[in-house]
């Protein structure tokens, strides 16, 4: 029987915390290849905050929604990032850890995520114990972000076989499996976890937008709603295991709500379950009338994020025109007349995007402020193969992929001074939202 084990890498960052933060694609890879008798599939995630190698260390630490900070130790910075004044660190659960896991169940394949382009450096860390380990027999394929975006790096970096978009049929062809159906909707398997603090769903794929600094049309070329059924199924079937936050990683969670989330919540409603629902990517402001505000609050969404992102207009349009200020205003006092309190709506604000300058920050930033709700920066990180992500990759010579990381390219562009006042600013601002 073949051996395969799934792996979610650590993450080598300045920074990094559990903002509901789930390896999604991971565990529906997980659920897929489990289905056959021919394989037998594990799966090992270095950020599963609740695993026992990470009690180990006596470290459990988790707020009212299940996000926490994750496990990390300094490590050396690499000579790139020396200009950056932060500690550098790398999350997650031990190497050790990893290697007896290695050792044990001596797979003949090693299907690691790649997130990030930023965070390559724990790809390399997996491939690398997996080698010294197991030798060159085993086969190290990878999938997810980076492996669609810059494929030819992961293959100079001695990856055997690097999956470009979609991942399902591509295994399938590798293990000799019968092909996924479009129409076949995997949902991710909770079972890889001894501990769950929240789970995270999708009722749409993929986004209709174009926005220039943003990959999303790259990694999901087609916008679709996704299975309501069995979403709700699913949601309802963890909710009897006593979840109660869900978090939505649609990237267009409003744009066809009549198709996907209305029936959502309706049922949600109708048999009244009583959960939390999150939604830490960007919901579009343009589309939450006062009908939309009010089925969010009744059916439990917890906490809102918002995109704001710019408060000049030309900026605004150049960026790909999904919000306008006054989109921005009317939603918030939407979802204040629909009852959500206002500390539990954020706005995001941008930071260090080409042709923003610090004030134009400062003034989005003093902006959300004045709708009444809390602000976050957004920081911009460069994608590779995006219109923008390319521009800036030029512009600025970047020549690692470590400097693309949204902590270190702010500070190129717009210098260290600007990011820490702004910084400063923001929280500032927060500070004077009452709770
Ligand atoms: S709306 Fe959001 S997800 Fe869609 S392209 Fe723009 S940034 Fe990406």
């Amino acid at each position: 029987m073949t051996k395969v084990l799934v792996v979610n890498p650590p993450v080598y960052d300045f920074s990094l915390y559990d903002f509901w933060l789930k390896p999604y694609g991971p565990l529906r890879i997980y659920a897929f290849l489990k289905r056959y008798n021919n394989l037998n599939v594990r799966f090992f995630d270095f950020l599963d905050r609740y695993s026992p190698y990470v009690n180990a260390y006596g470290y459990k630490y988790k707020d009212a929604y299940g996000k926490g900070k994750f496990l990390g130790v300094q490590i050396e910075k690499p000579s790139v990032l020396e200009f950056v004044k932060r500690k550098y660190k790398r999350f997650g659960i031990p190497p050790v850890y990893f290697e007896d896991e290695l050792r044990s169940f001596k797979p003949d394949f090693v299907l690691v995520y790649t997130g990030m382009t930023y965070w390559y450096p724990g790809v390399i860390e997996v491939m690398n114990s997996a080698r010294s380990i197991l030798g060159k027999k085993v086969h190290i394929v990878t999938g997810g972000i980076l492996s669609t975006l810059c494929p030819n790096f992961l293959k100079e970096k001695g990856v055997d076989t690097v999956i470009e978009g979609e991942a399902f049929d591509k295994l399938a062809s590798i293990f000799d499996l019968p092909s996924k159906k479009e129409e076949d909707h995997i949902l991710p398997c909770w079972s890889a976890y001894k501990e769950l603090p929240y789970v995270v769903i999708r009722l749409t794929e993929g986004c209709p937008f174009r926005c220039p600094y943003c990959a999303s049309y790259i990694l999901k070329p087609r916008f679709r709603v996704l299975d309501i059924d069995r979403t709700f199924e699913h949601v309802k079937k963890m909710a009897s295991k006593g979840i109660r936050d869900f978090v939505f990683y649609d990237d267009a969670l409003l744009v066809r709500k009549k198709d996907a989330l209305f029936p959502f919540l309706e049922k949600v409603i109708k048999e009244r379950l009583s959960l939390r629902f999150h939604t830490p990517n960007a919901l579009h402001a343009r589309f939450i009338d006062e009908e939309t505000a009010y089925i969010m609050k009744k059916a439990g969404f917890s906490t809102i994020y918002l995109g704001f992102e710019f408060q000049d207009e030309r900026l605004q349009k150049k960026m790909g025109g999904k919000v306008y200020t006054y989109e921005f205003d009317r939603a918030v006092n939407n979802l204040l007349q629909a009852g959500f309190k206002r500390e539990s709506i954020t706005g995001y604000v941008f930071l260090g995007i080409l042709g923003q300058s610090p004030d134009e920050v400062e003034r989005a930033l003093r902006h959300v402020n004045f709708t009444g709700i809390r602000v976050m920066l957004s920081e911009f990180s460069p994608i590779p193969r995006t219109p923008l992500g390319n521009k800036a990759i030029k512009e600025y010579g970047i020549d690692d992929l470590l400097l693309t990381n949204c902590s270190v390219f702010p500070l190129i562009s717009m210098g260290e001074e600007a990011v820490k006042y702004l910084k400063n600013l923001k929280n500032r601002l927060n500070a004077s939202i009452p709770k």
